[in-house]
């Protein structure tokens, strides 16, 4: 079983129509996760809070009817993507409980790397889970917190956890956005009318007609109280946490059009494509993506390299995303079913196809070959990005390292396995120049899954390879 991998949230506060805002604003994240969503709201100084949660997408959880019943001038909500297993109904977000300080709601995207420790310390001692996520870890380091201020006793919670969390936590007299010291996944501060929001992109921003304030900075903590105004803190000195926002956010994950990380991701993405020309421009015809994703960045490609760019496959959008549908059986089947080549644009030319990654490899072989079959002459592969060698500990579902064609193969390898003519992936360097970073000490993205340089929670990811989410079998957890 998997925790949530891949998420969304989205948070507003004082607006007559919390829920429905946040509904719309989860509809805009919809693709950072399709197997649940849900949304928790509440009056002010409430002392029960309504949720409404299930598996599904966003359109198809939440009915007219449903909407109506969450009341109340604020609330969160989250989006939710889960691997094989880990789909279980009670694992869709936001947690609710109600504690003896009131009742608590909390939405978390990322990945808590040490949180089995901490679950089984806290089994010791007679908790108990009601689900298999990691984010039920910090609820439980909530309820227990015993300082008198809210704030202070989030970063009582948050110093005993390790790895990645973007967390909204709703409570009984205010709301909180939370970044954590490395600022792996995204939060954006935002206002419409004069409501507090917060949001994983600014796309949900666009959406409902808000506007972006700012960032919410890495260890940051934004407080919104019962009075309106928003406070700052520090969550805590953590000398040794440099920013490490994940750069596949920009590479792939994020909505072209939002804005995260102080990085346009459309800009980002023509970037790398640009780069990649400079670097690995094969002689040929024209340039065409991979859509969607691979679209920016082989408009940037064709621009630097001078070539035609054309449509040259066409995308089925009745179908999810390949990379994160849950079974390989199911991957196999969508790459045919989503993607069909334009025979008179690829017909007896040498082509230049983008994408933004390989991973196992069996997505982008299939692609090789519904260009051939349409008949193109060469087909050379450029990735946008880097090789995926190394798995993400920090909420992006990657696949172990066995399956990452990228850790098994050479360059040259793997593009015999792909039947491509050639294949080139973007250098790091190049990666990083594209969103204004540079490598080296001091560069503030991650970028682990392609150097396996991790930051959070190096200590215990060489002393054996955390779990990722994945708990073991019942009789290992027990108490
Ligand atoms: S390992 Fe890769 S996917 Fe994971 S946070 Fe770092 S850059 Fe992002």
């Amino acid at each position: 079983m998997q925790t949530p991998l891949m998420c969304g949230v989205f948070g507003i506060w004082n607006h007559p129509e919390a829920a429905k805002l946040t509904y719309l604003g989860l509809h805009a994240l919809q693709h950072r996760g399709q197997e649940g969503a849900g949304i928790v709201s509440g009056e002010l100084q409430a002392d029960h809070f309504s949720r409404h949660h299930a598996r599904g997408l966003v359109a198809d959880v939440f009915t007219e009817e449903a909407l109506q019943e969450l009341t109340g001038p604020r609330a969160i909500g989250h989006v939710r993507y889960s691997t094989a297993g880990g789909s279980a109904p009670a694992n869709v977000q936001p947690f609710k409980v109600d504690t003896l300080r009131g009742p608590l709601s909390i939405a978390h995207n990322g990945n808590l790397v040490n949180f089995l420790d901490i679950r089984r310390d806290l089994e010791r001692e007679g908790a108990i889970f009601s689900t298999r996520s990691d984010t039920e870890v910090l609820v439980h380091l909530l309820a227990r917190a015993r300082a008198p201020r809210m704030e202070d006793r989030v970063r009582e919670a948050c110093t005993q956890v390790v790895g990645a969390y973007t967390l909204l936590i709703m409570h009984r007299d205010g709301l909180m956005g939370v970044r954590d010291p490395h600022g792996y996944r995204p939060l954006v501060l935002g206002k419409v009318g004069g409501a507090w929001v917060l949001a994983s992109e600014t796309c949900a921003l666009d959406l409902i007609g808000g506007e972006l304030v700012r960032e919410v900075e890495p260890g940051e903590m934004v407080s919104i109280g019962l009075d309106g105004q928003l406070r700052s803190e520090r969550l805590y000195h953590a000398p040794d946490a440099t920013p490490q926002a994940c750069v596949f956010e920009l590479v792939y994950f994020a909505r072209p059009n939002s804005r995260i990380f102080n990085e346009d991701a459309y800009e980002a993405r023509r970037k790398m494509g640009m780069q990649l020309a400079r670097e690995a421009t094969p002689e040929a015809d024209l340039v065409m993506p991979v859509p969607d994703s691979g679209v920016p960045a082989a408009l940037g490609f064709a621009e630097q390299a001078g070539l035609p760019f054309r449509h040259g496959l066409i995308r089925s959008h009745y179908v999810g995303r390949t990379f994160i549908e849950p079974t390989q059986s199911i991957r196999n089947f969508g790459v045919k079913l989503k993607l069909s080549a334009v025979r008179s644009v690829v017909e007896d030319k040498r082509v230049v196809v983008i994408d933004d990654s390989v991973v196992r490899g069996t997505t982008s072989r299939k692609i090789v070959e519904i260009i051939r079959t349409a008949g193109a002459k060469e087909v050379h592969v450029r990735i946008s990005a880097p090789p995926t060698r190394y798995p993400c500990f920090y909420g992006i579902n990657t696949p172990s390292r066995e399956e990452l064609i990228a850790s098994r193969m050479s360059v040259e390898q793997t593009a015999e396995y792909l039947h491509a003519d050639s294949l080139a992936y973007l250098s790091e360097a190049g990666l990083h120049e594209a969103v204004h970073d540079q490598l080296g000490p001091t560069r503030r993205f991650c970028n682990a899954c392609f150097t396996g340089r991790y930051r959070a929670g190096l200590e215990i990811i060489e002393g054996r390879l955390p779990v990722v989410g994945n708990l073991p079998p019942e009789t290992e957890t027990a108490a």
